[in-house]
């Protein structure tokens, strides 16, 4: 199996640090689609959404996803990326695709140590515990529609890649 392998999660699931550490364990590539959006447009989410407004975002998401996609790469994906069906369908057809599956409490604890203002505009306004459980109720059945593998992601990086390995050996045999 070389097929590119696809995180999906929320905002603060692990996409970025997990997909490294996994990448590393399987020598395997590493692509970011929101790094790669930030390299692309020198500019942050925030003012992308500022001059193209969500869905100019959303549109140049689904143009990373292509761009990055590639065999033997771990792809972390940003934590919209499951909005769009062509975005599921084309993870799903194109490789295998991993739900981090993060608590929202933990979530919380993890993005408010961490909360890079600027880079992530809060899609409500609203506090951040409260906007997390909100846009998770929404995002979780979509997470768990593209995955073919949910994935307990409230532990070590290394546990959760050694957790990883295990699903793909298993869905192999
Ligand atoms: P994502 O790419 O899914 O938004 P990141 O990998 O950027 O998430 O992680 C978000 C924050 O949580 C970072 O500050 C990171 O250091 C921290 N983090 C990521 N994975 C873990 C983990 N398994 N345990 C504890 N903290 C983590
Ligand atoms: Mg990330």
């Amino acid at each position: 199996m070389n097929q590119p392998i696809y995180l999906v999660g929320a905002r603060g699931c692990g996409k970025t640090t997990t997909g490294e550490a996994l990448a590393r364990a399987l020598a395997y590539g590493f692509a970011d689609t929101d790094r790669w959006l930030l390299e692309q447009t020198q500019m942050t989410v925030a003012q992308v959404v500022e001059q193209e407004g969500w869905a100019g975002f959303r549109a140049r998401e689904s143009q990373a996803l292509h761009a990055v996609s590639a065999p033997a790469t771990v792809v972390a994906t940003g934590g919209g990326m499951v909005l769009r069906e062509e975005n599921r369908e084309f993870m799903r057809q194109h490789g295998v695709v991993i739900y981090l599956n993060v608590p929202v409490d933990v979530l919380a604890q993890r993005l408010e140590a961490f909360p890079e203002e600027g880079q992530r505009p809060t899609l409500t306004g609203k506090p951040m515990t409260e906007e997390i459980a909100e846009v998770l109720a929404v995002r979780d059945a979509l997470y768990r529609e593209c995955a073919h593998h949910v994935i307990d992601a409230a532990d070590t990086p290394a546990n959760i890649v050694t957790r990883i390995i295990a699903a793909l050996q298993l869905a192999r045999a």
